[in-house]
């Protein structure tokens, strides 16, 4: 069996046991397969095994492999997990089905401008998420914690409709304080998705309540070095 499907099989019934070992059920935890520098020929055996939540983390190279994909696959829901820039989110709102990384008022503005006329061109648009920088790291993407609750308001008072939260917590810190910030502030907003942990820390994850893991190297193999979160 291809190697990835093999991995893909693992992982899945690993989320069903961490979340029933929590008293949670199986089905509650969304895999999201992140195969951001894959091959289309690589993703391929995945969907064919049956995975059809994706993530990548460019909006560039979504758009090269997963139109092709998409196509030959009905039902494929791809998340955009890495930053967004203003001036791709006419593409990133055609193309994805979620956007998990809004993070700042420009790219609300320029949302609030291009979902009008997604909705008109294609009669849909993306679910958002917005990106918390849990731990306040200055080099990384995400919405302060101590800025959270301001943000959150205001997108929606600006007419935004918002799904959840994600995170990616400080490689050198455990986790699952950082899990346990992000569902507190969703809950007291009544924000349902909450997308957090990877490879190493999805078991954690899950068990702070975690809606969807976003899991890439367990499941494809190591990456080419350099391409973490960017
Ligand atoms: C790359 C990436 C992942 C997957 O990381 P793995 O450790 O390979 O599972 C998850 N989330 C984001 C935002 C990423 O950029």
């Amino acid at each position: 069996m291809d190697d990835a499907v093999e991995r893909l099989a693992a992982v899945t019934s690993d989320i069903a046991t961490a979340a029933t070992d929590c008293a949670r059920s199986a089905d509650a935890v969304t895999l999201v397969a992140v195969s951001k520098t894959m091959e289309a020929e690589v993703i391929r055996p995945v969907l064919v095994a049956g995975q059809r939540v994706f993530g990548e983390n460019r909006v560039q190279e979504a758009k090269g492999k997963w139109p092709g994909l998409k196509a030959d696959f009905p039902g494929v829901e791809l998340h955009l997990i890495g930053p967004l820039q203003s001036n791709k989110v006419k593409e990133a709102v055609g193309l994805f089905d979620v956007i998990e990384t809004v993070d700042r008022e420009s790219l609300v503005a320029e949302l609030l401008k291009e979902l009008p006329k997604e909705m008109a061109r294609s009669g849909r648009i993306p679910k958002l998420l917005i990106q918390i920088n849990t731990g306040d790291e200055p080099q990384k993407a995400g919405v302060s914690p101590k800025d959270a609750d301001g943000f959150i308001e205001s997108c929606r008072a600006r007419g935004l409709v918002l799904d959840g939260l994600m995170c990616i917590p400080p490689a050198d810190e455990p986790p699952s304080p950082h899990f346990a910030l992000l569902a507190k502030i969703a809950a007291r907003h009544g924000l349902k998705v909450l997308s957090m942990g990877m490879s190493a820390d999805y078991r954690e994850a899950i068990q702070l309540g975690a809606t969807h893991v976003r899991v890439g190297s367990a499941i494809f193999g190591a990456r080419p070095p350099g391409r973490e979160h960017g």
